[in-house]
């Protein structure tokens, strides 16, 4: 049979980015899917505490196995910058066009854009918790371009590539994700551990 884990978000995005990466092996089910409507906190200072914060919240609500995910965008030139704030780098409204603007801003006039978006994966499975990581590395743009994808997909371009996040298709943004690669770590445990 085949294992069930519960993704622990409510962002459409990140659920359609990742069944993607999984296929048919596993079966992903979202938080609406399994009767759960909340909004997540991510109160903490890093990634991987409010992944196992996100993880654990779901857990403890419904016994079973789950895992969620937390990504941030770490900018050079800004010490790390957005990182753990990323989402509400501008505000609490958590406006993903704020807060391109606010990092372009802040990035006026700066010649160093390297840049890396960090995904931390936090997997519950029999009751215990298990981290994984993905890293991609690129550099943000100056004027945005693209309208797919979401979040700061329109200033990032990945290393090898000439278009940013938001002028790929999902499967083209996959091959460079930082999100694909934790959840490459993801299914390789999960295949040696189900
Ligand atoms: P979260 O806290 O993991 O939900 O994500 C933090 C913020 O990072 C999101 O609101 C987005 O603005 C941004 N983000 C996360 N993943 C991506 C991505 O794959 N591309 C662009 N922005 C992202």
């Amino acid at each position: 049979m085949k294992t069930t884990l519960i993704f622990a978000t409510n962002n459409q995005h990140k659920i359609d980015e990742i069944r993607t990466v999984i296929g048919n092996e596993f079966n992903i089910i979202t938080l609406e899917e399994a009767g759960i409507d909340i909004d997540i906190p991510e109160p903490h200072d890093s990634l991987e505490k409010n992944a196992s914060e996100k993880s654990s919240v779901i857990h403890q609500l419904k016994q079973q196995n789950c895992f969620s995910e937390d990504t941030g965008l770490e900018v050079d030139a800004l010490n790390g910058e957005p990182g753990v704030m990323s989402a509400r780098y501008a505000g609490e409204g958590k406006d993903f066009q704020k807060n391109i603007d606010k990092l372009l801003g802040n990035l006026s006039g700066k010649t160093n854009r390297n840049a890396h978006f960090k995904t931390v994966i936090s997997l519950i499975l029999d009751h215990k918790e298990y981290l994984f990581e993905g890293i991609c590395e690129g550099k943000i743009i100056e004027d945005q371009k693209g309208n797919k994808g979401f979040g700061y997909d329109p200033v990032f371009i990945p290393d090898g590539s000439n278009k940013t996040f938001a002028e790929m298709t999902m499967k083209e943004k996959n091959v460079f994700s930082h999100r694909r690669k934790a959840t490459d770590q993801l299914i390789e445990f999960l295949k040696t551990h189900t």
